[in-house]
């Protein structure tokens, strides 16, 4: 290495040493190898080869774009989960490291090696869709979506995941599924109140609205779908529902409304209540 020269390691020092330390290191990093066009392991086997200036100006505009508050997932245009790699843009949600529990309680429910139908309702970038497709390549998995937008994002994920047994469907939440019959449904619906402050915070200022927010009490898309999912269930069917922390007790009350049986809650790694279902009659 020549003296002086621009190197990732003397970048990612020099980002540390200008944050005071407050920058996330790993975000660094996934800003520094998006500017570089590689991926993260790149970076430490090349961490002192030298860089021409034009990577350093590229890397300063998305430290500056990181600045103003726009998440990295919609950066550098990508989010793991379910150690997928998910293409993103503003047109979906930003997959959550939480939302695995609901892929987790999925698949206890459908055995290995069965034909079962799937659908996921609100699907995004297609990350729980895809995350079950692929754990269980026998499952036909709907993927339904009412933005267009977010449905390309969706099958363009499929596509380059390489899953054959997912399919789209474009419409609100039961209405996508026409007379279709499901022996699992899931969904992580927007659930956050209108009005919620967390919405002026962090990612949630970036993210579509659509996705986010339900209703005065947040809960209008999980009525919507715990009240059409019955008749889209086969008998002994489950319907599972990411909500928020707060809303276990309102979710099985309406899903016992509904008619549904072993009515339940699960709780995420830090002990809150995420994800309420029960059974088709
Ligand atoms: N869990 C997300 C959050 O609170 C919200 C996602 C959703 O509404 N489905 O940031």
């Amino acid at each position: 290495m020549s003296v002086g020269a621009i190197t990732a390691r003397g970048l990612l020092a020099a980002t540390a040493d200008e944050s005071g330390g407050s920058a996330a290191p790993r975000e660094v990093e996934l800003l520094l190898s998006h500017a570089l066009g590689h991926d993260r392991a790149w970076l430490y086997a090349h961490a002192d080869d030298p860089l021409v200036a034009a990577d350093a100006v590229q890397f300063h505009a998305l430290l500056l774009r990181r600045a103003t508050g726009e998440p990295v997932a919609y950066i550098v245009g990508r989010r793991e989960f379910w150690s997928l790699d998910f293409a993103v843009t503003p047109d979906v949600l930003i997959p959550r490291p939480e939302t695995e529990l609901l892929v987790e309680l999925a698949l206890r429910r459908i055995a290995q090696n069965t034909q079962v139908e799937i659908a996921d309702l609100g699907t995004g970038s297609g990350a729980i869709a895809l995350a079950l497709a692929h754990e269980r390549p026998r499952a036909r998995v709907t993927a339904t979506d009412a933005s267009v937008a977010a449905l390309t994002v969706a099958r363009g994920n499929a596509q380059r995941l390489g899953f054959g047994n997912v399919e789209f469907a474009q419409g609100d939440w039961c209405a996508a599924l026409a007379d279709r019959k499901f022996d699992l449904i899931v969904s992580n619906p927007p659930y956050i109140a209108a009005t919620d402050a967390h919405l002026g915070r962090g990612d949630l200022r970036f993210e579509p609205r659509a996705a986010l927010t339900s209703g005065a009490d947040g809960l209008d898309a999980i009525r919507a779908i715990v009240r059409a999912a019955p008749a889209h269930l086969q008998p002994g069917g489950w319907l599972l529902l990411e909500h928020g922390h707060d809303q276990g007790a309102g979710v099985r009350a309406l899903l016992e409304k509904s008619g549904f049986v072993e009515v339940s809650t699960a709780r995420d790694l830090e002990g809150r209540e995420r994800v309420s279902g029960g059974r088709s009659a």
